[in-house]
């Protein structure tokens, strides 16, 4: 299996590129925000819980997002890989997918992370907020805290996989095709 974790803060353009790498590597698109959404949406009880912390800006709670994350693999035998887009997001949840992965008998076979400035993510996401309706993409105390957990709780998973040499970087600004070109010049040499 190729299974790819695309990483990055948010706003950086993972939900984008997951759509075209899907296409290209024929991957399932594993996205714990876009799952959270369709909970939020029709209204169940994960969706309320979840909505309580997304719109503060803050992450859901591990045992929630894991539960959840491991239902949707599980619904998907067979597949030739998948795109983890948004997960694992803390160094537990990274811990949860390696040993659900190695129950599968695979792994992990790279981290890619979009590299873009706080400047322009902070950009990005308030012009995102004009047309997706998204209650965290509209106030900046909210992009400002996403921000933060993201520094304080997530760049720890980049370190986790690059202690295994699993973690790359790459050039997060340009044109969605530049970014595009580099995520399968990376991939293409695995
Ligand atoms: P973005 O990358 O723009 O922040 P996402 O759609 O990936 O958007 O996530 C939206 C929100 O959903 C996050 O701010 C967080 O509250 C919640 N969320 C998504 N994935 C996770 C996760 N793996 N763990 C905890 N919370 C998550």
């Amino acid at each position: 299996m190729l299974n790819l974790i695309l990483f990055g803060p948010p706003g950086s353009g993972k939900g984008t590129q997951a759509a075209f790498l899907v296409e290209k590597y024929q991957l399932l698109h594993i996205s714990t925000g876009d799952l959270f959404r369709y909970e939020m949406g029709n209204n169940t009880p994960l969706g309320q819980l979840a909505k309580s912390y997304i719109n503060k800006g803050q992450l859901v709670p591990d045992s929630v997002t894991i539960g959840m994350l491991k239902n949707k693999v599980d619904a998907n035998p067979g597949v030739k890989g998948i795109i983890f887009d948004g997960f694992p997001r803390t160094v537990a949840q990274a811990g949860a997918l390696d040993s659900l992965l190695d129950d599968m008998g695979s792994c992990v076979s790279v981290l890619i992370a979009l590299d873009v400035s706080d400047e322009e993510i902070t950009q990005r996401i308030l012009l995102r907020g004009q047309t997706s309706g998204r209650a965290d993409d509209n106030d900046p105390t909210i992009i400002r805290n996403r921000i933060d957990v993201y520094k304080n709780e997530t760049t720890p998973v980049f370190d986790y996989y690059a202690q295994s040499g699993k973690s790359l970087k790459i050039n997060g600004v340009g044109s969605i095709e530049a970014i595009f070109g580099r995520l399968c010049e990376a991939i293409n040499k695995l």
